[in-house]
């Protein structure tokens, strides 16, 4: 079986479901650590001490088959030999300088550093090498590290200094971590977990780096494409600036997402792993989970922009309605006519003492202004029919109103349609938590509940107008609607986002 293929995603599935029911409320860090490793890039756990952290990580080395684990507690005196190893003698004499790596980092494929951001300077150079390159400078010789990736962790966040700024950059994945929350979680910890767990399944080093390679060429979805440089624009107005080379880092590790989930291509939901991926500042997290979550799930529906529209039409009636005077009004005193009640209104500011007649049959009523409102007013109560309304105007309400309920009907049919794709995606995705997963279906039902609110807005505004409300129809027939489906008017990347959606579908 090649690598990217069936027995490494089963593998991967046992591996996760073994330290899932181990590690309680660590759904999310299991899926980062194993797709950091896969995907060769360091991950960064932020939180107090007593959260699993060196257990996990060396759990997960564990189950790389003959993976060499390195953990260190670093402190501001830590020297380069405790982490690359101490100086050969044997090369000393030759007047070499060189290090006994052995057991130390350079040889290590996973490694945990605690309290990383303590690293002196002394050690931060080829630190940082190493997290970088993958390389170690050892004497005149430079050694290919097999380090697959450098789990950090810290309590705290680097203090100002450039080259711990540089040095935090190297962590693509960044976990914040706390303790369990969950009472039932935190009794089977104390009392019930064994001291130890030992994962049985193992994946071969080779099956990871056959799986970078063949990740490689995989296909990117067009609206992943659209999702990530949304999110660019979303993130920049908030002043999160993202460099090149992380979002080059980030699509690499969408990749090994994609095909070790044995997908044919990166889609949709394996953008959600971008909320573990982009912020740095712990401020950032939620609005980055947010953002990510809400350009995954829509699909690039916009139901707010129908909304709007509804709305604004709604609007439109009501002043039609209430300005327009259900009865001719004419000025007793200055014979002045009206046909709107703000005519009325504006007339009244400067002619006080004016006093009014309805223009209606039989007999006349003189009405001075407080009356003549309330009278107006009473009218509206019983008449506010579309007869108040000019016939042309009536007209072209209720095409828009028609045109609306239209949009409404398709968008809510493509809702179903995107619903049980996102779901489909989502179970193939191996590396989304179960929290991921029903959170963005939550947000996707949100939206079918605001199209059911938009029917009733309508109903409504055509019932004032007189109008008979349409009821929904039946679902369109989709052969004929794929080419035609309309999209609410909301920018050309929207319009090009549903032709990656529309793509998909014919997929089926
Ligand atoms: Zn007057």
């Amino acid at each position: 079986m090649q690598p990217g293929g069936l027995a490494l995603k089963e593998n991967l599935l046992e591996i996760k479901s073994a330290f899932t029911s181990y590690f309680k409320e660590r759904e999310a860090e299991i899926n980062g650590s194993l797709l950091a490793v896969l995907s060769g890039e360091n991950i960064l756990f932020l939180g107090p001490p007593g959260t699993a952290k060196t257990q996990l990580a060396k759990n997960i080395c564990q189950s790389i088959e003959g993976g060499n684990f390195f953990n260190y507690l670093l402190t501001s005196f830590s020297t380069p030999e405790e982490i690359f190893g101490p100086l050969s003698l044997k090369a000393l004499e030759e007047d070499e300088f060189r290090r006994k790596i052995d057991g130390c980092l350079p040889t290590a494929h996973v490694a945990l550093l605690d309290e990383i951001f303590k690293a002196s300077s002394a050690i931060l150079n080829s630190l940082l090498t190493i997290l970088n390159e993958r390389k170690y400078h050892n004497g005149r010789e430079i050694v290919d590290v097999p380090l697959l990736s450098v789990f950090g962790a810290s309590n705290e966040f680097p203090e100002e200094d450039e080259s711990l700024e540089a040095l935090f950059d190297r962590f693509l994945f960044r976990y914040r971590l706390s303790y369990i929350q969950d009472d039932e979680n935190f009794r089977n910890l104390l009392f019930r977990s064994p001291d130890d767990f030992e994962p049985s399944v193992s994946i071969q080093v080779s099956a990871i780096y056959g799986l970078r390679e063949n990740a490689k060429n995989l296909p990117v979805d067009p609206d992943v494409e659209l999702i990530i440089t949304e999110l660019r624009k979303n993130l920049q107005l908030q002043e999160i600036e993202i460099s090149d080379r992380r979002w080059k880092k980030v699509i690499q590790v969408l990749k090994v997402a994609a095909c070790s989930s044995g997908c044919i291509a990166v889609d949709r939901t394996m953008a959600l792993l971008l909320q573990h991926m982009l912020w740095n500042l712990p401020e950032e997290r939620e609005f980055i989970r947010k953002t990510v979550f809400e350009l995954v799930v829509s699909g690039g529906i916009s139901t707010e922009k129908l909304h709007q529209e509804a709305e604004d039409l709604q609007a439109a009636v009501s002043i039609a309605l209430k300005n327009e005077l259900p009865v001719k009004v004419v000025c007793d005193s200055c014979g002045e006519e009206f046909l709107l009640r703000q005519e009325i209104e504006i007339h009244h500011v400067s002619h006080q003492n004016h006093s009014y007649t309805l223009k209606k049959e039989g007999a006349s009523k003189i009405y001075p202004y407080d009356n003549l409102i309330r009278e107006i007013d009473s009218l509206y109560g019983t008449a506010v029919k579309a007869s108040t309304l000019p016939p042309s105007q009536k007209e072209v309400f209720e095409k828009e109103f028609e045109t609306l309920s239209d949009k409404v009907r398709r968008v809510k049919y493509r809702l179903e349609e995107e619903r049980e794709l996102l779901k489909r995606l989502m179970e193939a995705n191996i590396w989304l938590s179960t929290l991921d997963r029903n959170e963005a279906l939550l947000l996707h039902d949100a939206r079918s509940i605001e199209l059911s609110e938009l029917d009733i807005l309508i109903s409504k505004a055509q019932s004032m107008l007189g109008l008979q409300s349409r009821q929904v129809q039946p679902k369109p027939q989709p052969a004929k609607e794929e080419s035609k489906v309309y999209v609410p008017d909301s920018g050309s990347s929207v319009n090009s986002f549903m032709k990656g959606i529309g793509s998909r579908l014919r997929l089926k």
